[in-house]
């Protein structure tokens, strides 16, 4: 006898054969908290529908793999609206920069909230994901670049994943940008970072990664490996913002230290995407950045698939270059502006296993049934059609679930008529 039984939903399952792998009238069984069974209701074993030990009427509901998000910058307080305003003029990244915006910007209003503060309003973003579909997501520093505000920030992530129904993965990006008490003296604030900031947010629990921005703009490729061998020091997983705005060698970098993933890549060439491909790198694909920044190079799908190197996609939640917390939008965004299909893009948010903890896909078992880790489903509300074709979620209240889903995080946002924010 199951534990549990949904029926009467509709199931993406993600697998090949169907757009979405889309069971209508799908029901899911799931057995010591694993999933045992999942199928067409038509297809359910004699007697089965009436012997679990508890069933759910799912209403038509769109039953998902829960969404993972690889890169998120989700905690910080402030706002970043004169850095769009200037954007909207005909300005440049580096004119956001020259004015005191972009991560400038961020640092100065983070480091002024209090933690009530920047909890509160870092609370309200994760919530929005949770109701989009997010089971899973990163929660990077960055916002602060001194001591005190890195760790708050770690801190508030950690706590965020304790307190909301979500797992939260943080990540170290102290090497976001220069904090401005160290300007024109990189190697300092690198070397701060590496003997002062990381190790005390891992010697309080703080990280789960090492991330940081390798570009002339940013940190060179010396700094960011001093960065990455404390990091392999202390047994931590890397990856970096990588060839957003030129072929800079960041990916290949990144792939030397065997690292999870390369964010961005407009410009990644073919050499970094072989040398991705060899150390199973990850390419995180980021729309919203792309989109805000009025970026033309789109990043090489084409050749990550040809070298085999694994795509995902992430909301990249920041107030400067990609202020969202849709996930469905960048389903969509990455079909229409990267060329990835119906596959592509919402497999994205469902990232392949190197992206860290949490690998929501449905994998198919020996027996030929789906077997998948039961906190990892989402159930959300949908008319025909859920999925990034709908364009975009809009969550109308805070995270919620369906009437009987058990234990684990689940979320129900309304897609139905729902229109753009
Ligand atoms: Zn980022």
């Amino acid at each position: 006898m199951w534990d549990a039984l949904w029926r009467n939903g509709r199931v993406a399952t993600m697998t090949a054969g169907a757009p979405f792998g889309l069971i209508e009238a799908g029901a899911v069984a799931a057995e010591g908290g694993r999933i045992a069974w999942v199928g067409a209701e038509s297809a359910l074993p004699a007697g089965s529908a009436t012997a679990a030990r508890t069933v759910h009427d799912l209403g038509g509901r769109l039953l998902t793999p829960g969404l993972v998000d690889p890169h998120n910058h989700a905690v910080y307080y402030g706002d970043a609206l004169a850095d769009f305003e200037l954007l909207t003029q005909g300005g440049s990244r580096a004119d956001m920069i020259a004015s005191g915006g972009g991560v400038g910007g961020l640092v100065r209003q983070t480091r002024a909230a209090s933690d009530e503060q920047i909890h509160a309003v870092s609370a309200a973003r994760v919530a929005k994901l949770i109701a989009a579909g997010m089971t899973t997501l990163e929660s990077k520093s960055g916002a602060g670049l001194d001591l005190d505000t890195e760790l708050r920030c770690l801190r508030i992530g950690r706590e965020l994943g304790r307190t909301l129904p979500v797992r939260i993965v943080t990540t170290f990006l102290g090497a976001h940008g220069i904090a401005p008490e160290y300007r024109g003296r990189p190697d300092d604030y690198v070397d701060h970072l590496c003997k002062v900031v990381l190790p005390a947010a891992v010697a309080q629990g703080l990280v789960d990664q090492v991330d940081g921005f390798c570009d002339p703009t940013g940190f060179s490729h010396a700094q960011i490996t001093r960065l990455f061998e404390v990091a392999r020091a202390n047994g931590l997983p890397v990856k970096l913002h990588a060839e957003q705005y030129r072929d800079f060698g960041a990916a290949d970098l990144v792939a030397r230290f065997k690292g999870l993933s390369a964010d961005h890549l407009e410009f990644a060439g073919e050499a970094t995407i072989r040398a991705m491909a060899a150390a199973d790198t990850v390419a995180t694909l980021l729309p919203g950045a792309h989109w805000t920044m009025g970026e033309t190079q789109r990043p090489p799908v084409a050749l990550f698939r040809r070298h085999g190197v694994k795509m995902a996609l992430a909301t990249n939640c920041n107030p400067v270059s990609s202020h969202t917390c849709s996930p469905t939008m960048m389903m969509n965004m990455a079909c229409r502006l990267f060329g990835l299909d119906h596959r592509g893009g919402p497999a994205g948010l469902h990232p392949p296993r190197r992206q860290g903890p949490g690998r929501p896909r449905l994998a198919r078992d020996p027996r030929g049934r789906q077997a998948g880790r039961l906190r990892d489903l989402g159930c959300r509300q949908a008319g025909r059609a859920g999925l990034p074709h709908r364009g975009q979620s809009l969550p109308r209240g805070g995270p919620g679930r369906p009437a009987g889903l058990p234990r684990g995080p689940h979320f129900v946002s309304t897609l139905a008529g729902a229109g753009l924010p």
